[in-house]
Formats: C-alpha cells, structure tokens, sequence
C-alpha cells in the first residue's frame, strides 16, 4: 500500500505535507526517473513556495536537471513535459482543494499523471541514496504559459472567432486559471469580462471547486451582461465548466460530450471522420456513451481517477479521454486534461451556434447519489454482494472500479470509497424516480 500517494498523487496540509516530506519525496521522485531532466512547477498556494524550494532540494540532490517552469498552471506543466522533452514533472499542486491544502503530482515523460500504484515504487525508493554525490542543475524557464498558448491556438480557428468575438464571462477562482486564461482567450479574439482573475493563493472569491454552488457570481454575470457563455476553471486548471448564454449551468461530464461534438464537427469540415474510442471513466454520465454512439464510436471505461484516463489514452486508439467533473483530454495536444484548450474549442463552437443549442444535442438523465457507512471490511463485502447478485441476474457489468451495472437508459454503480469509510451507490436514468428507485435497490443488495 502506498503511504503518501492516492489516486491524484500526494496531498496534505503543511503538517502533514511538510518541506521535509515534500524533500524527500523529491528525491525519490528523481531516483525514480534515474537522475533525469526534470520539470518543475507549481500553483499560487501560499505554501508553495517553501514545498518548491524543498522539491528542488530533493529533485537536484538526487542528480537531476532541475527546469523550473515556475508558477503555471497544470495544462501548462504538462504540456511543457513533452515540448522540453523532459523524463518527468513534479507540480506543487492539491488541484480544488481548499488553500491550507498542497500536493505533489508526479507526472511521467509522456504527460501522464503518476497512479497510486506507480506511486508505491517512487516510496520504495524513499531515503535511499541517490545522485551518487553530483546535484543536478537548476535552470529557469519563464516563457512556458505563452508557449502553452501557442499550442492551443493551433488547435483552433482563431480567424472565425476573430470575426464573431464571442462575449465570454470568466471566473478564474484566483487560481493559476489567472495566468494563462485572459490572455489566451484576449488573443483568440473573445470579449472577455472577468472575475477572480488575479492570483492569489487563499481563493477570496469563491472555493477553488468551480461546483454550482460556488459559481453563482459567474452565472449571475453571464446573465445580466447578456454573455454568450461563462467559464470556471479549479485551482490548477485542468478542470472546466460552463455556463450557457442563458445561465445555465453545464456540468463537467456534459462539457466532456460537447468537447466531443466540436472536436468531430471539426473533423467534418476537413472531410474527415472521427477515429478511435470514447475513454470515460466508469462514474461518467451516459450522455457521453450515447454521444459517442451518434457518431459510431465505442466508449471504453476506465477505474475513477485522472491518471487510469491518461493511462488509458497513452495506450492509444482514442478519440479523446474525458471525466466526469470537467477534465477533458485532446490527445491531439496532450495525455493530460487542458481546461485552457477545452476553453478555446467552446469559444469556436460558439461561432457556429449558442451553447444551449449545442446541449440539444446532449441527452439529459437525472441522477441520484447515496453513500453507506461501511468500515474496510465491511466495503469489501458489500461490493463483493453486488458482483455476485449481477452475475446471478446475468447482468451487464463492468468492474474496473467496483461495479458499475448497465441497463437500456439507466445504469447504477457501487463502489468502496478509497479515502474514507463508505460505500458511494450512483445511479443515473430518465426520470429522478427511476434514478433514486435504483440507488435503494442496489443499497439494499449491498447491505445484504
Ligand atoms: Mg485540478
């Protein structure tokens, strides 16, 4: 079991994520990449200046090259891995969570994140020696966000933008979204109005998840300045929502089944057809199966957590890879989520026509979320009562990541919380009546 590392790398306060740990993490991390050219970055939590002077310690003790990128958002880190051909990256980053919170993501050569399981060998190799007595050296690299822009400008019709200048209302959260997102959208030709868009690391303007609740100011901007649409991103960026023209709020798995839609009407306009699987992970809503349908391409379903998606897309065929809170991977550009490119694909869509009319094309279901008390044990055997109750009934399954049950226009899933004692039960149908009818019967199969 790894002792520091969970599905999106490590993360803790500053007690418990100390400079001493994040230190020795480091150096792990850099023996892990045999002493190889390493990126640097990190977010504009207040913490995260003394974690990045202790992840330069431990990556140049351990004889890497140290490519310190500064403060960037986490596309940014990403993409820069690949473009400075790097052996990996280590990004001070806890994504959403609130600002007493910071992280180490390890990132490998080809932009994808490093799992739990990878992150059990990087501990293996915590306090041994490294480096072989030369530290590495440390060079700055201050131009990687304009260099990220011109990535993602490439992707897209700046001269229909140009022409159309969408009125697009953001809300950065404070977050490093402040660094890279102004500029790009500016430079790709929108009208933007803009809120909480310098950084700054406690979030003063609203929590750094950009859930519903916590972008009421944007959707209430987008109304009232008559916008074409409004955009949220999370603390590092990776993570996007919107809003339509009509203040509606869109969430992150139908922002993946949009991103879909635009990137296959692209495809259209330059004779061409869409390619490749749909990789989602298994808490998806079926909206982006039955969008992939609409265009014949099959869905793949990976295990809940970033780096199983970008796992799944670096094993090739896909189309594109996306989560179910608003990650959205373009394979085209890179293996990890971009919310600055998600940003710019919706900007073009908008040329063509109004986001609520884009949603038309998305299929809507209601869902219902329920999560049961259950110790380590009793987690256990209450998925393992579901799997043998589908089997029984010869049901449609699939169990990368507890059990996801699938019927016509419905499915439920059950699985063991990784981080704390419950089973969550998940169901998604038609109607509210039929969604919240398959919760209680899966809840009273796993209760037994
Ligand atoms: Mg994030």
């Amino acid at each position: 079991m790894a002792r520091y590392f969970g599905t999106n790398g490590v993360r803790g306060r500053i007690d418990e994520l100390t400079p001493e740990l994040a230190r020795r993490l480091s150096q792990a991390t850099g023996a892990y990449f045999k002493g190889g050219k390493m990126l640097l970055a990190r977010d504009c939590r207040l913490t995260g200046e003394v974690l990045h002077d202790a992840a330069v310690a431990g990556l140049a003790s351990a004889g890497c090259d140290v490519m310190d990128i500064g403060i960037a958002s986490s596309p940014t880190a990403e993409f820069m891995v690949k473009k400075l051909k790097a052996d990996g990256c280590v990004i001070i980053t806890a994504s959403h969570n609130p600002p007493e919170w910071n992280g180490l993501k390890v990132v490998d050569a080809s932009g994808v994140a490093v799992s739990k399981e990878r992150g059990e060998d990087i501990e293996a190799l915590l306090d041994k020696p490294a480096g072989g007595g030369k530290a590495g050296k440390v060079t700055r690299h201050e131009s990687a966000t304009d260099e990220h822009i011109g990535e993602i400008v490439r992707h897209v019709r700046t001269g229909r933008i140009k022409k159309k200048k969408p009125k697009i209302v953001i809300d950065c959260g404070n977050g490093t979204a402040a660094l890279i997102a102004p500029k790009l959208l500016k430079c790709l030709g929108c009208v933007i109005l803009s809120l909480n868009s310098h950084m700054d690391g406690r979030f003063p303007g609203r929590p750094s998840e950009p859930s519903e609740a916590n972008v009421k100011d944007l959707i209430a901007l987008v109304k009232s300045s008559n916008a074409d649409a409004g955009i949220a991103w999370d603390g590092d960026g990776d993570r996007v929502i919107f809003v339509d023209e009509r203040g509606g709020y869109v969430i992150g798995d139908k922002v993946y089944a949009l991103s879909i839609l635009w990137k296959a009407a692209r495809l259209k306009t330059q004779n061409s057809k869409p390619a490749g699987d749909v990789v989602t992970t298994v808490a998806t809503s079926k909206a982006v199966e039955d969008v992939a349908k609409t265009l014949n391409l099959k869905t793949r379903y990976t295990a809940i957590g970033a780096p199983y998606l970008s796992e799944e897309v670096a094993r090739g065929g896909a189309f594109m890879g996306g989560e179910e809170v608003g990650g959205v991977i373009w394979p085209e550009s890179s293996l990890a989520k971009d919310g600055f490119l998600t940003a710019a694909k919706l900007a073009e869509a908008l040329c063509e026509k109004p986001l609520s009319e884009w949603l038309k094309e998305v299929p809507v279901y209601f869902n219902v979320k329920i999560k049961l008390e259950a110790d380590a044990k009793a987690k256990e055997e209450m998925v393992a009562r579901v799997k043998a109750e589908t089997r029984k009934r010869k049901l449609k399954t699939i169990e990368v990541d507890g059990v996801r049950v699938n019927f016509k226009d419905s499915w439920v899933i059950v699985r063991a919380s990784g981080t704390e004692n419950y089973v969550r039960i998940f169901a998604e149908a038609k109607s509210e009546a039929e969604a919240k009818r398959l919760v209680q019967e899966y809840g009273g199969i796993a209760r037994g």
